[in-house]
Order: structure tokens, then C-alpha cells, then sequence
């Protein structure tokens, strides 16, 4: 007798009937900057903007027309300094988004990514002493741009700086201000990778000297990943996350399996840019090329995805 798992292929409506994962617009976070300025085109990330205030509203409803649920912030400021005091102003342009944002749409899920890269005048995520980044100086910074994010009315506090123990430290002081409710999505395992290229124009956030990779996670280490998930969980991480995704997918299974915390996985700008490139090139179908990859995501663990395709995303699950 041959065994012929054929059977449960030879329609849609079997294919769907059997099939193992789904990939829902609920799982989509979608990330979006926005600059004290005027809006601007990326040119590295086709269809992805640098959003002023006053454009925020239409890209919104759009973002919430589509159904997606969650949005992540960046802030483009005006000033830049030593010690990227726009991250932690009541009035910076994250701070001034997110409360616009939670007037016009009080549901969606609003995350402000917390570090100072895009804030400090010499791009790295942290404050320096003798040019090199200070673990410990830092952690105070990040906990007040956490309450004041908080404050303005984020929904969830996503630290992407990869100092040791700042979620410990974002969330005693969360919890002594009183937002004992807010979770913490912590970038647990963030490599040091080239395919954030994209990202640092598009936040003009690259380091002015030197690169991140004494914070940042060398991608020759597996083990590594699983410590600095442990120490994120233990100081008090409600969500994780590995980034860049696709070539880090074996990361992200083995974190899926060996934590059960809720994995999000970040599809990043690179990831991003190289679809688009060769799509516009007419060498692959978007479309499917993406939907494959976000699916390829799940499969491996993730339960939210971050990624610059959301809202296409969105309108293709819509069958659109
Ligand atoms: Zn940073």
C-alpha cells in the first residue's frame, strides 16, 4: 500500500481544512515613524513614511481600516544631543503621537519602542563615557522615557536598547509610578545585523562612530539567546522578542520551545526592502512572498509578527 498524503492537498478547502498554521491581521504589528518635521519618503523602504503629526490621522485610518490592531512607534526628533533627551520629553514627537493617537483611536494598540539611538546626536542606544556606551548611565534614561511614553498613553513599553537589566529597571519604575498594568515587550534577542540598513535611514539613527555590537548580539551565538531570554523573563519581560526574523528562524523555535512567555519576532527593514526590490523588479509575486514569510514565522513560534508589510498584509488576508 502506498501512503498518500496527497489526499489532504487535492482541494482549497481540504488544504484549509488540515492546515497547521494561520497567519490573522490580529498577529500584525505595524511599525511607524514619526518626525518633528514635515512627512517624508524613505527611499530605501518604498511605501513606508516618516509621518508628521499632522499626516499621522490619514495614515491611521488606513492602518485601522485594514484591521490592524497594533502599531509600533519611532520618533524622528528635531534636536539630537549627548544624551538623547528627546526620548524622554513629555513633549517629543512620540510622546505628542501617541497621545493624538489614542484621542482619535482609543483601541488600537499603541507601543512605543524605548531607546535613545534615535535620539542621542551620536546614534548609539545609550549614553557614552570615553566613547563607549554606558550600561548603567543609561538605565535611568530608559526608565523615564518608559514613564513618560506611559504617561502619554502607550499601551505597551518595547525596549530595544539591549542594556543589561533595563527591564528590571523599566519595570520598577513603571510600577512605582503606578502602571503596574503595563506589559513590557522586551527585544530579548536583538543580533547585531546588517539588515537594519534601512531602518537607520529611515530614523537617520546610525551610529556616528563605531557600531552597536557590544550590546547588540553576536549572530554566531545560539546559547547566548537563550540567556539573555531567561534574564528578560526574570526581571519581569510579559512579551520577547528575536530580531531580525527569517534568517534567524532556528533563534526563534528554540525560544518558542523553550519559553512560554509570547514570542513576537520583528521583520526588518532589510528583510523589508529586499522584497520590495525584487518585486518591483517583477522577479517574485509580492504577494505570496510575503504571506509565505510571515507564515514561515508563525510556524517557527511567533505569536505577533512585526513588520513594514502589516497594513499590505492586512489587505491581502482580506483577500483583497
Ligand atoms: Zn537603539
Amino acid at each position: 500500500m502506498i501512503r498518500r498524503p496527497r489526499r489532504l492537498r487535492l482541494t482549497p478547502q481540504i488544504r484549509d481544512l488540515v492546515s497547521e498554521i494561520s497567519l490573522n491581521v490580529t498577529d500584525l504589528i505595524y511599525p511607524i515613524f514619526v518626525i518633528d518635521g514635515e512627512t517624508e519618503d524613505i527611499p530605501s523602504m518604498p511605501n513606508i513614511k516618516r509621518y508628521s503629526l499632522n499626516d499621522l490621522p490619514d495614515a491611521l485610518k488606513e492602518i485601522v481600516s485594514v484591521g490592524v490592531k497594533s502599531v509600533l512607534f519611532f520618533g524622528i526628533p528635531k534636536e539630537k544631543d549627548e544624551t538623547g533627551s528627546g526620548a524622554y520629553d513629555d513633549n517629543g514627537i512620540v510622546q505628542r503621537a501617541v497621545r493624538l493617537t489614542k484621542e482619535i483611536y482609543p483601541d488600537l494598540i499603541v507601543i512605543t519602542d524605548i531607546c535613545l539611538c534615535e535620539y542621542t546626536s551620536h546614534g548609539h542606544c545609550g549614553i557614552l563615557e570615553n566613547s563607549v556606551v554606558s550600561n548603567d548611565q543609561t538605565l535611568p534614561l530608559l526608565a523615564k522615557a518608559a514613564i513618560s511614553c506611559v504617561r502619554a498613553g502607550a499601551d505597551i513599553i518595547a525596549p530595544s536598547d539591549m542594556m543589561d537589566g533595563r527591564v528590571g529597571v523599566i519595570r520598577n519604575s513603571l510600577d512605582k509610578e503606578g502602571f503596574q498594568n503595563i506589559p513590557i515587550m522586551s527585544y530579548s534577542v536583538k543580533y547585531s545585523s546588517s539588515f537594519y540598513g534601512p531602518f537607520r535611514d529611515a530614523a537617520n539613527s546610525a551610529p556616528s562612530f563605531g557600531d552597536r555590537k557590544s550590546y547588540q548580539m553576536d549572530y554566531r551565538n545560539k546559547k547566548e539567546a537563550l540567556i539573555e531570554t531567561q534574564l528578560d523573563i526574570d526581571e519581569g519581560a510579559d512579551i520577547i522578542m528575536v530580531k531580525p526574523a527569517l534568517p534567524y528562524l532556528d533563534i526563534a523555535k528554540t525560544i518558542s520551545d523553550t519559553f512560554s512567555v509570547p514570542l513576537a519576532i520583528y521583520h526588518v527593514s532589510g528583510e523589508y526592502s529586499m522584497i520590495k526590490a525584487a518585486a518591483q523588479n517583477g522577479w517574485i509575486d509580492e504577494k505570496s512572498v510575503v504571506l509565505e514569510s510571515l507564515t514561515a514565522m508563525k510556524r517557527a513560534g511567533a505569536k505577533m509578527i512585526i513588520t513594514y508589510y502589516a497594513v499590505e498584509a492586512a489587505h491581502w488576508l482580506k483577500g483583497e
